[in-house]
């Protein structure tokens, strides 16, 4: 029930995976088939049900891709992200390398990415946000018409509510958001209707 999503140059073919939730193995098929070549593992936050299928699609990749994570979110990583909470256990796939941090750009062939550190639902939540695309990967800080849980460890309500108002709200109406769960909204239908934006 989580999204997955492959973002990719197609004139390059370089392609990242946005927290890669679940059947690995059916992402990398997907990549596959386009002939898009994975570069990188993007995780918005370490949560489980955003890197359970991380091990699979690294397995199923070749060289490995590195994996990306902020550094608030390691302890969340090391305990698998509190599957265990969950009763679950799962293999978080290949120890992250690369440090996200708020403000720093990351490049997928000709197209750029802004991290946006956006933490309240987990300490090292980030988002990615590309300008000219108008497009905005939330993960779990805002859904369409609710916003991210904040009763698991590490969360917390006021930190969640004060990221939305100065990290997501403050985009363009247009911005489309590619939500960890659920439907995508805009920037602009939130502001107008999501009602723990007030
Ligand atoms: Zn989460
Ligand atoms: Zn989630």
């Amino acid at each position: 029930m989580t999204n997955t999503y492959i973002v990719a140059d197609e004139n390059t073919g370089e392609a990242v995976v946005i927290d890669p939730a679940d059947e690995g193995r059916r992402i990398a098929e997907e990549l596959h088939k386009r002939n898009w070549r994975i570069v990188n593992i993007w995780l918005t936050h370490a949560h489980f049900d955003h890197i359970a299928g991380a091990a699979e699609l690294a397995d199923n990749s070749k060289p490995i891709p590195p994996v990306a994570l902020h550094a608030a979110d390691n302890q969340l990583w090391r305990i698998q992200g509190g599957a265990a909470f969950f009763g679950m256990k799962i293999d978080p796939g290949p120890e992250p390398t690369i440090e996200l941090r708020h403000d720093q750009i990351l490049n997928l062939g000709s197209y750029q990415f802004k991290v946006l550190h956006a933490p309240g639902h987990t300490p090292g939540h980030v988002m990615f946000y590309n300008e000219s695309e108008s497009v905005l990967f939330c993960g779990d800080v805002i859904f369409q018409g609710s916003i991210g849980r904040t009763d698991l460890p590490g969360g917390d309500y006021e930190t969640l509510i004060n990221s939305i108002n100065s990290r997501v709200i403050t985009l363009p109406d247009e911005t489309v958001l590619f939500t960890g769960h659920g439907p995508q909204s805009t920037v602009g239908i939130e502001r107008q209707f999501n009602p723990f934006i007030s």
